[in-house]
């Protein structure tokens, strides 16, 4: 089973209330045994809602206020949705596929922190708990895969 980002599969769960489909994850969707996440929303965060990013190792919205314990528990809870799912299954975790440079969902390069669309090097929040998991992460933009 995978775990992939909803708002890559069309799901309306981003913060400004649309989506990120991708066509090729999609298309992969339709093949593979998978379940849609959403850390953020999970985490009992709103659609739609204030933009965030991770500063110092906190979770700050563009209004300032900190969500990093909704983003913590969004996390947490989303992995361990998906982990007894994949039980349930009875199917090994085979990879997640997220949403590039979210706060939550981004792996290798998140936004800094500013605002401004400047990249640092880091995990999204529910990233990083995939990975200390030690369930492989990618983002829409390492594929296409079959
Ligand atoms: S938390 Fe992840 S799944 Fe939810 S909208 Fe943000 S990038 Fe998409």
């Amino acid at each position: 089973m995978y775990i992939i980002s909803g708002c890559l599969l069309g799901v309306n769960c981003k913060y400004n209330g649309g989506n990120n489909r991708c066509d090729w994850v999609c298309d992969f969707a339709s093949k593979h045994s998978h379940l849609a996440v959403c850390p953020e929303t999970a985490g009992g965060l709103l659609v739609p809602r204030s933009p965030a990013e991770i500063k110092d190792g906190r979770v700050i919205t563009k209004d300032g206020e900190d969500v990093t314990a909704q983003f913590e528990r969004g996390a947490i809870n989303t992995f361990n949705v998906a982990a007894t799912e994949a039980v349930l299954r009875e199917e090994p975790l085979e990879g997640a596929i997220l949403k590039s440079r979210s706060p939550s969902c981004g792996c290798g390069k998140i936004y800094d922190g500013t605002f401004t669309g400047t990249l640092v090097d880091g995990d999204g929040i529910f990233a990083a708990e995939v990975k200390r998991n030690c369930v492989k992460v990618m983002t829409e933009e390492d594929g296409p895969i079959e």
